[in-house]
């Protein structure tokens, strides 16, 4: 299957930390992907801006290497890399001083689209917006990209919206939220609401509950200071795992259109229940394996911060009152894996003698690896011996669906930035939702503040602490086992 590629009008795209890690692992590798595609226009042009010193060359030369570093072999090829790097050019810019910006005004062209992407820590994000907005390097068409964290509270959150909204309207700013971009988490709105199948079960009456797991094997060394002052629920819940809820709870939108998506999404938010503290568990994990414990790492012996977290959450609608949404993620566990599953009711009665005939159908949406979704369905075990019942998947790798390269999913990124260009914000966080979910993650984390809680202890490569296991055993329930 040849995937379409529509073309963009020309930009220029700044890229704010266009030295950093991310810029260099996904924001330039996804762009250069796009050029090979097609999509970039012939005569744009990606300017990195950060505070190192540097030349254009001295910077392609950076991208170079980076491309070797972060991208397969198959996914580029020493020619193509050189053309795209024609495009490439670099400012040497102070976020919060004078240096660079007027070389910057003169590099950026205003009769084209032009996106800045604030690839920085976020307390650069206001010195930025300013900067962009006072010295004319913006206009009222430009686009503006934020990284996550967005605040790491409900106030810092608000604070950040205003610092933003006093330079540019809420058309222009893209909080990106890379969750969003991946094309199984795309899939989900299409399987919801390009098929019939679905939508008429998605309901209470017909759905169990549903799992939401986002495993990793990764600690958090190198970055361990940073992550003690936030931890899962900041990290991952409160945005990631947040935004997959609430495309499946969501009501259908009337349109595919970024307000009617995002109007959607933020209900289910705002009908969040409060999390009940029995309803939490936090975890950290131990040392393990060759490798240093959560503590060590984040260089806090009496560290509190959780490296992993499950809870139990729930929406207070007609569509969702009866059906619990159990989220956990974690660092340091047995696999990396991300995966949706919707566990349906059992049928009301079974006509069949053997016990099988009762088990649930489940839906899994895995994000990764190996995207795809898979179906569990009840037939009759092969062979003469009678009415023996099995349930087998009914499964569909996306690698395998869509053609001999199917492994050539684009990145989340890739098509994230494309859309910044596009104008498009559906894939992107509106503030007021962001706010929503900052404000039902707030109090749980007061909550186990105020009480001194502390998380438990795992094992490293295990699927985290046993105390997580009750938390569905309670209910009747089970966790899906987290394997590759
Ligand atoms: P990094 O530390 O690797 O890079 C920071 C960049 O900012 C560098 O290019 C540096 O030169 C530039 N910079 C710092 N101070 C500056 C100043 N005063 N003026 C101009 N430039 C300045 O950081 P990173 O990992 O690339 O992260 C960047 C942003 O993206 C952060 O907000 C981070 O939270 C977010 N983010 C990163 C990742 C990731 O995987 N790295 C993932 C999600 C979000």
């Amino acid at each position: 299957m040849v995937s379409r590629t529509i073309p963009v009008d020309p930009f220029d795209l700044v890229i704010f930390g266009g030295t950093g890690d991310l810029a260099r692992r996904k924001i330039l590798p996804s762009l250069y992907r796009r050029y090979v595609a097609g999509q970039m226009p012939p005569d744009s042009r990606v300017i990195g801006a950060a505070r190192t010193e540097a030349t254009s060359e001295e910077y392609r030369d950076q991208i170079r290497s980076a491309m070797e570093e972060f991208l397969s072999p198959a996914k580029r090829d020493a020619a193509s890399v050189e053309d795209f790097l024609r495009h490439v050019h670099y400012v040497q810019i102070d976020a919060t001083g004078d240096t660079g910006w007027d070389d910057l005004k003169t590099l950026v062209r205003q009769d084209r689209i032009n996106a800045f992407y604030f690839s920085v820590a976020p307390s650069l994000f206001g010195a930025i917006a300013e900067r962009l907005h006072d010295r004319g390097i913006a206009n009222a068409e430009s686009r503006i990209v934020v990284e996550k964290p967005f605040g790491k509270d409900l106030e810092t959150a608000r604070k950040l919206n205003a610092t933003l909204a006093t330079y540019f309207t809420e058309q222009q700013i893209y909080r990106i939220d890379h969750y969003l971009g991946k094309e199984t988490v795309q899939n989900l709105m299409a399987i919801r609401f390009a098929n019939i199948l679905f939508e008429p079960l998605w309901k209470t009456e017909y759905i169990d509950h549903v799992q939401i797991t986002v495993a990793e094997t990764v600690g958090v060394d190198g970055r361990g200071a940073y992550y003690d002052t936030s931890g899962a629920m900041r990290d991952m819940v409160q945005n990631h795992l947040m935004q997959l809820l609430c495309l499946i709870a969501m009501e259908p939108p009337y349109h595919f259109d970024p307000d009617a998506v995002r109007d959607e999404k933020l209900k289910v938010i705002r009908a969040l229940e409060p999390v009940r503290p029995e309803d939490i568990v936090r975890g950290q994990y131990l040392a393990g394996g060759g490798k240093q414990g959560y503590r060590e790492d984040a260089e806090n012996p009496d560290s509190r911060t959780e490296s992993y977290i499950a809870l139990k959450a729930g929406i207070a609608n007609w569509r969702w009152k009866n059906t619990p949404f159990y989220l956990r993620t974690g660092k340091r566990l047995r696999a990396r894996t991300s995966e949706i599953a919707v566990f349906f009711r059992r049928p009301p009665h079974s006509i069949f003698d053997d016990p099988e005939g009762g088990r649930e159908n489940v839906l899994v949406i895995r994000l990764q690896p190996n995207e795809g979704i898979n179906l569990k369905v009840m037939i009759k075990e092969p062979g003469p011996g009678g009415m023996r019942l099995t349930q087998v998947p009914l499964d569909m790798s996306f690698a395998q669906a869509l053609g001999p390269d199917g492994s050539d999913i684009p990145d989340a990124y890739e098509r994230l930035v494309m859309d910044v260009i596009r104008g498009n914000q559906t894939l992107f966080m509106r503030g007021d939702e962001v706010e929503a979910a900052w404000a039902w993650a707030d109090p749980i984390i007061q909550g186990w503040e105020a009480r001194g809680d502390r998380p438990h202890s795992y094992e490293p490569a295990t699927s985290g602490p046993e105390d997580a296991l009750m938390l569905l055993h309670r209910d009747g329930r089970r966790w899906r086992e987290i394997k590759e």
